[in-house]
């Protein structure tokens, strides 16, 4: 029987950009610094530009993919590296809690690492936030856009909702650039590295992760608004003052401390 070889053909609707500089991948592996008894998850292998390396390195890996496509070629190229779990299907759907419970590794956690799908990057990174407690750390390959309102602080102008709703449960950083010559086929955006620390859970100081988001998302719905205004249906003025908060200031000025002390007194009223 032939061995499955990869297609050459990048399906664009799965985000397929495919990371070939030698350079740039060893600055990832080296970023993500696998140690032994690491549980490493990978997050679209594609055609193993990442999960080879890895394997090499550390041995063993768990990767999710959905394009079935890729799923024969993955697992008959990684034999001669290590040791592939080849999850097959949409890392959306991957409960990340329980495959930690089932690695094997001492500290129930695992570490998520990959050059995502940019189409699916956020709801990505919100499903990973869901599952924050069982993840030890996570490096992404991003849009350097996305990497900046990610990493971004008030007062910038991409200060949004995915800053703050990530900074509350994650250290964020931004390690470095890598631009589109690095891929096949070329994105026309530069990328960049990302690493996230979830908080130990004594650290989240969120109380109702709902109350939170729900605020989170009315306060930059309409970030030109005042906060007044904006939150409207969501906590009266008197709430917004006594979480210590200007009513007529705008979200993009508020820090992520000041959303969750109003969540807070929201929850707790
Ligand atoms: N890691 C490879 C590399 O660096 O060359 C491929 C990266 S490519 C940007 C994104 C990968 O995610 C593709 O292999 C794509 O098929 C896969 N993918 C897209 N949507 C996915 C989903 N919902 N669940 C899992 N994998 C997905």
């Amino acid at each position: 029987m032939s061995t499955p070889e990869f297609s050459r053909e990048a399906k664009k609707h799965l985000g397929q950009n495919f990371l070939h500089d030698h350079g740039v991948i060893d600055k990832i592996v080296r970023a993500i610094n696998p140690q032994p008894g690491d549980a490493l998850v990978e997050i679209g292998p594609g055609q193993g530009a990442l999960t080879f390396p890895l394997l090499r390195r550390h041995g063993a890996l768990t990767a999710i993919e959905f394009d079935r496509d890729l799923h024969a070629p993955l697992q008959a190229a990684a034999r001669e590296h290590g040791r592939l779990q080849l999850i097959e299907g949409d890392v959306l759907g991957v409960d990340f809690t329980a495959l930690a419970a089932a690695s094997g590794d001492a500290h129930g956690t695992i570490r998520l690492a990959g050059n995502l799908p940019y189409n699916l990057s956020s709801p990505i990174l919100f499903h990973a936030l869901d599952h924050a407690a069982v993840i030890r750390d996570m490096h992404f390959m991003l849009q350097k856009e996305v990497v900046e309102r990610m990493a971004a602080g008030p007062g910038s102008k991409v200060y949004g909702r995915l800053s703050v709703m990530l900074q509350a449960y994650c250290t964020v950083t931004p390690l470095f650039v890598v631009p589109p010559g690095a891929f096949r086929p070329a994105p026309k955006v530069d990328s960049a590295v990302v690493r996230m620390l979830p908080f130990p859970p004594e650290r989240i100081e969120v109380r109702n992760r709902g109350t939170f988001a729900a605020v989170v998302r009315a306060a930059f719905g309409q970030r030109r608004k005042t906060l007044r205004n904006a939150l409207g249906g969501v906590a009266e003025a008197a709430v917004i003052e006594a979480a210590g908060l200007r009513v007529d200031a705008r979200a993009e000025q508020v820090e992520v401390a000041g959303f969750v002390r109003l969540a807070n007194l929201l929850a707790n009223s």
